[in-house]
Order: structure tokens, then sequence, then C-alpha cells
């Protein structure tokens, strides 16, 4: 019954961090507590032999005076109190001596297993009593003298060493554990955040919702913060696009009544040639008009895929900054505007000859849109720094400086600009016209006082590609 939910849990980013840490943090608990335990008990074994040996070396001096009696004296006298075990014995293992608190029943195993006391050092295990560090040294005549230490004290020393490390790591270890699963939390909470806010996005469709973060790990911060950039990005995008479908279908409809209308005239009137000739040619021009916009949209999409067509030939700049000019002289005229050309004679520049001109009637229609009665328009040609540049500049409305780098964007127009006709597809198209050719685009304006517009064409030409 709850298999899903528990495949779900195994399956969630927190638990498993959780688990892997649990896992690491009690490997790494255990090998410490093994080398600590391993160390330690390895030098109270190291300490326990120096101290047989010692004791072993004593025992022989004193019995090389005397013999036995002085061993018996010593061992009296307390001089080996740290150790429980001194034997002398003959050369076939009988006891001549033994330390009186060495148990009858160590001294019994000692006398029945001959091969221990062959032993330099040896460990002797004596049923029901505590084993013994065991040294033996063979003096002349084969007598034997034996020293042991019980084992238990260290046993009983690495034992209680034992319990203070279990008493210490098992409260290491589940404040570890708590202090991981809270870590994990911590960490991956802008991540469910995310998550959350995506899924509230999707519920709602809602774009203006962001993710709000105090604290966290800074990789995870530059996430979020990118992520509300992003998302800040698509609103404005939809937005835009919601307003431009409004746009394109209102710049449409327009075109599309008036060819009905004309269509309806020239069949009201069927005998009429002249008539129904002059409609078809009405119908020609509004037919171009939508194309013209169809094509807008296209350019801009070929260009945004990256497939737009560049076909480049020697273009004279005089004679098409004049060609321009001239085209857009009656709109100049009808708002009594004054267009200036400024063209060094000769000078030419390696484009194509449809888009370049398209670009370049793109920054003059703007300019004559956006400049009010009686101002100043100037197109200029120069070259400079291995580059041809063309510049457009007008004595109008201007741009806001926080709208400049916004313009550039696919159907952006400014708020003082949606009084006028317009898809804010010009500029989107003129850049991705100069950075087919290898070009850049600059723009200067002051708001009330007038822009120019700039745009820089590599003087060699790039070889005929599609970009
Ligand atoms: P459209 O002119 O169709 O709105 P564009 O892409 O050509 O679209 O221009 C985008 C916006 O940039 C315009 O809406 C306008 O606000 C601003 N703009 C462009 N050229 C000029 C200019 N010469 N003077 C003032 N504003 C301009």
């Amino acid at each position: 019954m709850f298999s899903p939910f528990r495949s779900r849990l195994r399956r969630h980013s927190s638990f498993q961090i959780t688990v892997w840490h649990t896992v690491i943090y009690a490997l790494s608990l255990a090998a410490l507590f093994l080398v600590v335990n391993s160390t330690v008990s390895r030098l109270l074994r190291e300490k326990d032999l120096k101290a047989v040996s010692n004791e072993v070396m004593a025992v022989a001096e004193e019995y090389g005076e005397k013999g036995v009696p002085e061993v018996a004296e010593y061992v009296q006298e307390g001089h080996s109190s740290a150790l429980n075990l001194v034997r002398v014995a003959t050369a076939d293992n009988k006891t001549i001596f033994a330390s009186p608190q060495t148990p009858a029943a160590v001294l019994a195993a000692l006398e029945k297993n001959t091969a221990i006391s062959r032993e330099k050092r040896a460990l002797l295990r004596t049923p029901g009593h505590d084993d013994f560090e065991l040294e033996t040294m063979r003096l002349p005549h084969g007598i034997l003298l034996q020293a042991g230490l019980s084992v238990a004290p260290r046993k009983l020393f690495l034992m209680r060493f034992r319990r203070i490390c279990a008493a210490f790591m098992l409260p290491t270890f589940v404040v570890g554990i708590i202090g991981g699963i809270l870590f994990a939390e911590r960490t991956l909470r802008p991540l469910r955040d995310l998550g959350e806010t995506v899924r509230r996005i999707l519920r709602t469709g809602n774009l203006n919702q962001r993710i709000v973060l105090k604290t966290a790990p800074s990789d995870l911060l530059e996430l979020v913060r990118s992520f509300n950039q992003m998302l800040q990005r698509i609103e404005g995008l939809v937005g835009s696009i919601r307003g431009s479908v409004d746009n394109v279908a209102h710049e449409l409809r327009t075109p599309m009544t008036r060819l009905r209308g004309i269509a309806e005239t020239a069949l009201r009137n069927p005998d009429d040639v002249a008539l129904t000739q002059s409609a078809l040619e009405d119908c020609i021009e509004e037919c171009d008009h939508i194309t013209k916009l169809l094509d807008v949209l296209m350019d801009l999409a070929e260009a945004e895929a990256g497939v737009m067509k560049i076909q480049t030939q020697i273009i004279s700049l005089p004679i098409l900054v004049q060609r321009i000019a001239d085209l857009y002289e009656l709109a100049a005229d009808d708002k009594d505007l004054k267009i200036a050309v400024e063209v060094p004679e000769g000078l030419t520049v390696s484009a194509d000859p449809n888009r370049l001109p398209q670009a370049l009637a793109n920054l003059v229609d703007n300019a004559v849109k956006y400049t009010p009665r009686g101002g100043k328009l100037a197109i200029s040609g120069w070259q400079e720094n291995g580059e041809i540049a063309l510049s457009v500049k007008d004595t109008g409305m201007g741009i806001d400086p926080v709208e400049l780098k916004k313009i550039w964007e696919r159907l952006y127009r400014t708020n003082e600009a949606r009084s006028r006709r317009g898809l804010g597809l010009g500029l989107p198209v003129v850049k991705a016209i100069v950075q087919a050719h290898h070009g850049r685009i600059t723009v200067a304006s002051e708001p009330n006082h007038g822009s120019v517009f700039t745009l820089y064409l590599p003087v060699l030409p790039p070889p005929s590609k599609s970009v």
C-alpha cells in the first residue's frame, strides 16, 4: 500500500543525500574508531612487553649473583610487584621458584607446556585464568627464567576506552545525522522553491511569479537569480508577442478590408473596364503591402534561426544613400523635414544589394517617423579604422536611456512610439542584417534632442555565405 510512496521517497534527493551522508558518516566514524582502537591496543601491548622484558633481565641479574634465594628476596621485596609472574625452572621445565601470587593452574600449565618455554615471547593462555604476556630467558646450565604480566588490566583499560568511545560516538553520530538531514533540507530548499514556482506557473499560466531567497549557497543563489531573470525575459517576450499579435492583426486588417472594398466595387460595375483595371492595380498594391509585412516577419524568423542569406556585391554608397533619401523625400516633405546627405564620392562597401538598402531604409523610416515637424535628418557615410560607417541622425524625440538596450528586441516599442504606426520589427531586422554582414550597430540618443544610429561594416568583403 505504501510502496509507491516509499519508491517516491527513495527517489527524493534529500532522502538520497541523507542516506549517503549517513553511510559515509557511519563508515568514517567506524574507521576512526578502528584506527584509534588498534593504535591504543598496540601501544599498550608494546608497553607490557617492554615491562616483561625489563623484568626478565632484572631477575636474571639477581639470579646471577646468588641464585634462587636472591630472586626470592627480590620478589618478596616487591620489586616485581608490577608483574604477576616470576618463575625459575630447571632445564627440563621443573619449577624451582615461583612468585607467590602466581596462580597454581598457571604454574601447572607452564610446567606442562614445554614448547612455550622454548619461545622467547609468548602469550600464555590458561582456561579460567588471565592470559599472560610471557618472556623466557635461558641461563647457563639450561636454567629457565620466566616473567609474565597479566593482560587483564590491559583488557579492562581497553574495554573502558571502547565504552567511552561508544559514549562519545553515539551522540556524535545522532547529531551528525540530524545535522545531515537539516543540511540536505536547507541545501535543497531553493530547488524545491524553484520546482514549486514552475508548478505554480504551469497551473496558473501567470509568469509574474519569482523565487525569493535570502540565504543559500552562492551557486544556488546564482541559479535562482538566473531563473528569475529568465522568467522576467519570458514574461517580457510573451507580453510583447501578445501586443504584436494585436499589431499584426491590426496592420493586416486595414489592407484586407481595403482589398475587399476594391474587389466589391469592381464587381458591382462589371462593365466599367477602366474601373476594373484600376481595382486590380490597387489589389496588387495592397498585396505588396501585406507581402512586405509578412517578409519582415519571415526575415526575423530567418535571422533568429541563423539562416539569413547574404549575397555580397560592391555597392556605391553615395548612390545608395541618395536613392534612400529620394525614397523618403515625399514623407519628409509632408512633415517639413530636411534630409541632408553626406557621403564621399567613390566610397563603396561590400554588402547585400537588397539587405543593406533595407537596413538603411528602416533607419531613415524611423528617423522620419520619430522626428517632429520642422526637424532635420542627416545620412552620412565614411570610412574609419577598417570599417565603413553609415549613420542616420535626427533631431527627433530621442530615446530614454533605460530603453536604449530594449529597442533591439523583437516587437519592442517605447511608450512614446505606440501612437505611431509600426510593429517594433524595424530595428531587430536592421540588427540581424548588420550581424549577417559581420558588422555592428550603435545608437546614441538624448530624449527630446534626437538620435544617431550608426552601422559599421567591414571594409574587406566577407565571403558570400549564409548566416
Ligand atoms: P517601430 O518603429 O516599428 O516601432 P523599430 O524596431 O524600428 O519599431 O523601433 C523600436 C523602437 O525604437 C521604436 O518603437 C521607437 O520607440 C524607438 N526608435 C527607433 N528609432 C528611433 C528614432 N530615430 N528616434 C526615436 N525613437 C526611435
